[in-house]
């Protein structure tokens, strides 16, 4: 590719496989590889791929853990009647800065996107469904994100939880809409979590 060495080239082609990365910045990252000491580089292959071997879903709330299950689902003190379904494992940890929410999560890895080919069977919504099996959990919070694909797939959760015997409730607006849940500031979390109000 562009006829750099062959080493380079295919480095070039990995970083342009993340997000926001295009073919100057990927050259620029590669480069920059080069320069770094050995030591540096072998930690930094070591960590993209301890990120995928060390680390898998958890078999209750699907979020992503050393261990599982993880360490919020076998936490005895949490408040196992109150589930709060999030879109990315990176919006629990945005949910446990505000220090507000004591209950569990789910973690649907994702949203209902027509436009991306998402459906509802692409994101973890069977496993949500299964975990309202034996009427421990009382309330679900759908926390997914203020845009267009977290309406529609916390409308079409709540549709579907209709049948059973708990209160679903959507956290309020005051998040900017179209923005993610993880770039919330914890008090506007914090307040969109009180002011969650039912399906
Ligand atoms: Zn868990």
């Amino acid at each position: 590719m562009w006829g750099y060495p062959e080493p380079i080239s295919r480095l070039i082609e990995q970083f342009m496989k993340l997000p926001g990365i295009g073919p100057k910045t990927a050259a620029r990252l590669a480069f920059h590889v080069m320069t770094m000491p050995s030591e540096d580089v072998r930690q930094f292959a070591a960590a993209l791929s301890d990120v995928k071997t060390k680390l898998s879903e958890c078999t209750i709330c699907c979020n992503i853990t050393e261990q599982s299950p993880c360490s919020i689902c076998s936490d005895p003190t949490r408040d196992t009647s109150v589930l709060c379904v999030v879109q990315d494992a990176k919006d629990v940890m945005a949910m446990e800065r505000t220090h507000e929410f004591r209950g569990k999560y789910h973690v649907l890895h994702g949203a209902i996107s027509p436009l991306e080919g998402m459906g509802p069977n692409d994101i973890r919504i069977r496993e949500l469904v299964h975990r309202l099996g034996d009427d421990t959990v009382k309330e679900v919070i759908l926390a997914t994100n203020p845009n267009v694909e977290g309406e529609a797939t916390a409308m079409y959760i709540a549709r579907l939880l209709k049948p059973f015997n708990v209160t679903v409730t959507r956290i309020a607006h005051g998040l900017p809409m179209g923005g993610d849940l993880e770039y919330a500031d914890e008090v506007t979390l914090a307040k969109a979590l009180e002011g969650r109000r039912a399906l």
